[in-house]
């Protein structure tokens, strides 16, 4: 059932998620923000883009009995999380500060330093444990078809994001998505590109009307 309440933390098969903003630089064609309001019944739209952090410390308070129970944490929701750049810094450090042993990671279209023009690692290396940036596609022609990007020269900006990632020693990974019907790319090559920015790589299959 969906819910109707505004979800800054969600759980999938519980474990817990934070959701930042619903704002996106990229318009992806696999996106399941086109295709669903609800992750597993959580609704993911904010009424409005203005949340605190204290906002959402209130409801990982809510829920810490659930984060004390868990391994990771993730940044993810529906729209690009490092967008709200201070927000995440300060949640990543009281979640470090509360919860040691729990993994924060990062999932991120690699726009963040195009957008807030700085490089914006080094304020998350002291907090978080591993990032998964978007690479999406082999090369530019490609990225832009698959991701829609509204910032300029976006496929040269993920890259130099996860060389910035490696550089911080953050445990970083370079994904696409394959199979996703009329937009093939090649693995081979995504591959060699990440490897050569220092990174994993990992692809998953596009998975019809998200998850
Ligand atoms: S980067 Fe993520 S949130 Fe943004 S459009 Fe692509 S899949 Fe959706």
């Amino acid at each position: 059932m969906l819910e109707t309440k505004e979800n800054l933390l969600y759980f999938l098969d519980n474990k817990p998620y934070i959701n930042m903003t619903n704002i996106c630089t990229n318009k992806c064609v696999f996106c399941v923000r086109d295709q669903k309001q609800d992750v597993q019944g959580a609704n993911l739209w904010l009424d409005k883009d203005n949340k605190t952090t204290k906002d959402y410390l209130n409801q990982i308070i809510n829920h810490s009995k659930e984060i004390e129970n868990s391994k990771e944490i993730v940044f993810c929701g529906y729209g690009e999380p490092l967008i709200k750049i201070n927000e995440v810094v300060e949640i990543a450090k009281y979640l470090k500060e509360n919860y040691p042993h729990l993994k924060i990671r990062i999932n991120t279209n690699g726009h963040a330093n195009a957008i807030h023009k700085k490089n914006i690692a080094p304020l998350l290396a002291p907090y978080i444990d591993s990032i998964s940036v978007s690479l999406n596609a082999q090369n530019e022609e490609v990225y832009n078809k698959i991701s829609n990007p509204k910032i300029d020269n976006a496929y040269e900006e993920v890259k130099r994001f996860i060389r910035s990632c490696v550089e911080e020693k953050i445990r970083t990974t370079a994904s696409v998505v394959d199979k996703v019907p009329n937009y093939p790319i090649d693995l081979i090559r995504c591959e060699k590109i990440a490897r050569s920015l220092g990174a994993n790589f990992r692809s998953r299959d596009f998975i019809p009307n998200g998850y």
